[in-house]
């Protein structure tokens, strides 16, 4: 579909997609992808299930976050001609922890007429928010930590903050992320939300060391976690 702001620029669409739960997707995400001229996503093969489970047949191009500068020329010229680009991530909304920023950002200063739309929709980190039962009027986002360099004044950062504390962590790291808020504070009141929209959801609270021995007892640790750790 040709589409053209009256400007004669085209649109970028950043559009979030489900974190599990393919019925998680909006009315107007699905429109987007269905009407737009062409897609850029993290991730070809995930948005090719996506596309194939809403019976949607559009070209898709990866833009991943090691290819967003060299890539977003590519987009910004075809917004030049008036195209309709939507950029999807492999899970909930593109930059949060994600690719999109920089492109939007290079979008933004070539391009300043093309318009930049956000097609909001599901993110680990409010749907995680939605059931710990924690006042989410203020808290901070603190995704994945670094795994080295900054590490540990990251830990004590977030055990010493007045709001809630949300990260990111993955299978691999989630008992060694536990053990370290134990070290450095063993009484804090931590949520780990596991595998939000999909068969086995579950939310855990605990201390670090109780959250540890929950998660221990299964055979193997596996699914996406957020951890929110609490003021104390
Ligand atoms: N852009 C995504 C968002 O809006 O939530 C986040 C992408 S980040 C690369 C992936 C991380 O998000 C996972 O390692 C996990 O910490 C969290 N995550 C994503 N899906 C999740 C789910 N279904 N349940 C729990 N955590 C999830």
């Amino acid at each position: 579909m040709e589409f053209a702001e009256a400007n004669g620029k085209g649109k970028l669409s950043v559009v979030a997609t489900p974190i599990g739960n393919m019925g998680d997707i909006t009315f107007r995400a699905l429109w987007n992808l269905k009407e737009c001229d062409v897609i850029y996503a993290e991730d070809t093969r995930v948005t090719a299930k996506l596309l194939a489970h809403y019976g949607l047949r559009k070209s898709v191009f990866r833009l991943d976050a090691a290819m967003e500068g060299k890539k977003a020329n590519e987009v910004i010229s075809r917004l030049e001609k008036g195209k309709h680009v939507a950029y999807v991530s492999d899970a909930g909304t593109p930059g949060i922890s994600d690719p999109g920023a920089r492109l939007v950002a290079a979008v933004r200063e070539a391009l300043p007429e093309a318009k930049i739309e956000a097609i909001p929709g599901p993110s680990a980190l409010t749907a995680a928010l939605s059931i710990a039962g924690i006042s989410a009027d203020a808290f901070s986002f603190r995704g994945f930590l670094p795994h080295k360099k900054g590490r540990q004044t990251a830990l004590k950062k977030i055990v010493s903050s007045d709001i809630p504390v949300v990260l990111y962590e993955s299978p691999h790291r989630i008992l060694k992320l536990l053990k370290e808020l134990h070290d450095v504070a063993p009484g804090a009141a931590v949520t780990v939300a596991r595998e939000l929209t999909k068969l086995h959801e579950e939310v855990l609270y605990g201390t670090p060391s109780d959250l540890a021995a929950q998660l221990e007892k299964k055979k193997a640790v596996r699914g996406e976690f957020v951890v929110i750790v609490e003021p104390h």
